[in-house]
């Protein structure tokens, strides 16, 4: 078996710990960490560092690769943050696909449109066909005058359950249409094929590569409100060793079903696992998000009396789903925004450990934005991971104008509560979200650790983002920062044995960095120049 050496860098151990060392890969594994003055053992292959940092692959908790790689190979807004430059976008698109019978894409900021939200106005004469674009955080859509008429939406149509249009003063549709009203336009997309979903998830772990990512948990996997169904994707490409992550499938819990469906869920864990792909994780989504008023609170939003936002699910329903999925030994992943969900999501978890006792699932809950302090400690007792969005939680503009002001002074403080989590013993894990936010971990860990934007960012836009922290002593130490993104993650990926570490033993899953990231100034604009995945190359910096 070949042997590649690794020398004259900086390796990341883990604990916050960096050291001058080198390291020898034999095949697929780590065998040796040599500390800097030790004898160098002689290997057919030398890789020479030049003083960057040599990590294990970044583990991303929480991303949703289909939807962003569909975005990109449609009309990806995501790498601007400009009127001028979406418009410009949306233009070269449509004239270099000229027989597409509708115009997709998304990942435009409502904050470059005077009152948050675009209108088809905007796309006057810019084109003839039906534009469709889904906003960054894909709770809306910003549609063309063709698309309005093409779906027969005008001023009688009304809003959806569960969503709205956003009307002018004389109550006509201004082309902003917001959750559930999305579907209202919909079925003029055409469901992309096969190929399509296959191409696009192969562009996403390209780009996951390319930012160090070696393994992820896909936070929605089955028929969800999220976009098509990568499974059969997933499965195709782990099956033609296309599929050159390591990958955890979090399969969507129907909320308009019960516990019956666990047997699917059974069956796709075990087909999945004939492939090498862990389908053992299933996502519960207990609310939606704080700027639209979806988020699930134990209080109303401040200026809005008896407006506790909404629970897709009630406590009672979660405490029986936990329970049962728990005793058939999944991992559950819950989504909870609002103090009311998280803690909800903690009750069926204890309500889950008292009947089947601790079975060591691994439970997980995302985002976390509120936090009722009386539940911080809950996550370390329960085992609890706190799988946090870090790179949100910063003075962005659309926080600090539509979500502060719902929280009010005092609930503010309990916003992203990320070192209360850590000084109580939670164990923190990193998800980016993707494409809702950047899937550069370097950029999460960074923001984790300063609460504010980095400079390097076009979506870091706000007075202050970039200098004034959001709740600076809600900063996480760099070495839980970093292991969020590691270890941890690893953990939570039922990896931790073989991957997360530089530790001989471990699987190669390796990420060269050009920067000294010891060093917090250098990750705005260090670059990723190779990923390995078990001793080969995935990526490689052009
Ligand atoms: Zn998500």
């Amino acid at each position: 078996m070949d042997a590649t050496l690794f020398t004259n860098g900086t390796l990341y151990l883990g604990a916050g710990a960096f050291e001058r060392a080198s390291l020898l890969v034999v095949g697929d594994r780590i065998v040796d960490v040599i500390p800097d003055g030790g004898e160098l053992p002689t290997a057919a292959h030398l890789v020479d560092l030049a003083g960057g940092t040599l990590l294990p692959g970044f583990q991303d908790a929480h991303v949703h690769p289909l939807l962003a790689g569909l975005q990109s190979l449609g009309i990806d807004l995501k790498p601007v943050h400009d009127r001028g430059e979406y418009l410009r976008l949306i233009a070269d698109y449509a004239a270099a696909n000229p027989t597409a019978p509708v115009l997709t894409g998304g990942g435009w900021f409502g904050d470059v449109f005077e009152g948050g939200f675009p209108t088809a106005a905007e796309l006057e004469g810019v084109d003839g066909r039906p534009i469709m674009l889904h906003s960054h955080d894909a709770h809306g859509m910003w549609v063309n005058a063709a698309a309005l008429r093409a779906a027969g939406i005008d001023g009688a149509t009304p809003d959806p359950e569960g969503g709205r249009l956003i009307r002018d003063g004389l109550g006509q549709p201004t082309g902003m249409l917001l959750e559930s009203a999305v579907a209202l336009v919909e079925h003029l997309m055409p469901a992309p094929g096969e190929a399509l979903v296959e191409a696009a998830l192969e562009a996403a772990q390209r780009e996951l590569h390319s930012v160090g990512v070696t393994a992820w948990q896909d936070a929605a996997v089955g028929d969800s409100d999220l976009g098509p169904n990568p499974l059969p994707a997933y499965l195709r490409l782990a099956a033609d060793g296309r599929l050159t992550a390591r990958v955890v499938l979090a399969q969507w819990w129907d909320r308009a079903r019960g516990v019956e469906q666990i047997v699917d869920f059974e069956r796709v864990r075990a087909e999945a696992a004939a492939v090498g792909v862990d389908a053992g994780t299933v996502k519960v989504m207990i609310d939606g998000m704080v700027e639209n008023h979806t988020a699930s609170m134990l209080e109303p939003f401040e200026g809005h009396p008896g407006d506790v936002g909404i629970a897709f699910l009630s406590p009672e329903a979660l405490v029986e789903l936990t329970t049962a999925l728990d005793a058939a030994d999944f991992q559950v992943h819950f989504h909870a925004v609002g103090d009311a969900a998280t803690r909800h999501a903690l009750d069926a978890v204890e309500a889950a450990i008292r009947r089947n006792g601790r079975r060591g699932n691994r439970h997980h809950v995302a985002h976390l934005d509120l936090i009722d302090t009386s539940d911080i400690a809950r996550f370390a007792e329960l085992d609890v991971a706190a799988n946090v969005t870090a790179v949100w939680a910063r003075r962005d503009e659309e926080i600090v104008h539509r979500k502060l002001p719902l929280l009010g002074a005092e609930r503010e403080l309990t916003h992203f509560p990320f070192g209360d989590l850590h000084r109580a013993g939670a164990r923190i894990v990193g998800g980016s979200d993707w494409p809702v936010t950047t899937p550069n971990p370097l950029w999460s860990i960074r923001t984790a650790v300063t609460r504010t934007g980095l400079v390097e960012d076009p979506h870091a836009i706000g007075d202050g983002v970039l200098t004034h922290p959001l709740l600076g002593e809600q900063a996480l130490p760099l070495g839980v920062a970093l292991d969020a993104y590691l270890s941890e993650a690893a953990w939570v990926n039922r990896l931790e044995g073989e991957t997360g570490r530089l530790e001989a033993g471990r699987l190669a899953d390796l990420v060269w960095v050009d920067a000294d990231l010891s060093d917090l100034d250098a990750y705005g604009s260090a670059s990723v120049r190779r990923t390995y995945v078990g001793g080969a190359v995935v990526y490689q910096a052009p």
